[in-house]
């Protein structure tokens, strides 16, 4: 039988997929195989323990995880801990264990924590197998997930977002803008109670599936 050029083309692709088997993580059962380290919160190792830092995360050998920017400028000193369980929930809603579904909202960012926040739905972080889904309009949503810097032209939009959900409702800050305002901005905690923060520029996606479940109670 002739595939032509179209079937050979999807005979080798189906082959590939054989070949790679399963991509999607357990996490966060078993453990976080691809954590990428510099997007993990930095620890301190040895000499200096006040090093440059450009967000001044750094007090006496400790490291205020909503301000870094993961820029690695305190290298040797301090080293990336590989510790996606950094985030830090205020709150707890048991109602969403079985089932989040999640507004993306982006005040002001460069765009990466928006790549790691859509990978959740990608096959290798399936968020769906854990019930975490987008939704496209903050009236279906249970959490709003805020990335970047508060801007003047995003506020209104935000406030907008927040007033039109329904109770239980959590906000999520996302990376060192949301949480702190990085080091170009204000942090959108100055209108709006932020519930769950996210550390990282941007966070790794086991560290915002790892948020997700504390806010669920499911850790
Ligand atoms: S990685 Fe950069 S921002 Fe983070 S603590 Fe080190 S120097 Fe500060
Ligand atoms: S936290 Fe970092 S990655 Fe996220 S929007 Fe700010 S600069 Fe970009």
């Amino acid at each position: 039988m002739d595939l032509g050029d179209g079937g050979y083309r999807m005979k080798a692709w189906i082959l590939r997929s054989l070949r790679k088997g399963i991509v999607t993580t357990k996490f966060p059962a078993g453990k976080n195989e691809a954590v990428s380290p510099w997007s993990t919160i930095p620890v301190y190792r040895s000499g200096d323990r006040n090093p440059y830092c450009p967000s001044s995360a750094i007090k006496d050998g400790s490291v205020t995880h909503g301000s870094c920017i993961s820029c690695g400028m305190c290298f040797p000193n301090f080293e990336p801990s590989m510790d996606v369980h950094t985030s830090q929930s205020g709150k707890v809603i048991r109602e969403l264990g079985k089932s989040i579904k999640i507004y993306a909202i982006d005040s002001g960012s460069c765009g990466a924590c928006n790549l790691e926040i859509m990978s959740l739905s990608s096959p290798q972080y399936d968020g769906t197998r854990l019930g975490i889904t987008f939704t496209n309009t903050p009236r279906q949503a249970d959490a709003l997930m805020i990335s970047g810097v508060l801007t003047e032209g995003m506020r209104e939009a935000l406030l907008r977002a927040y007033d039109s959900m329904a109770e239980p409702r959590a906000v999520f800050a996302t990376g060192a803008c949301a949480i702190s305002g990085g080091i170009l901005g204000k942090s959108v905690s100055t209108i709006l109670n932020t519930d769950v923060i996210v550390p990282g520029c941007p966070p790794d996606p086991f560290v915002i599936i790892d948020s997700i479940q504390k806010l669920r109670g499911r850790q």
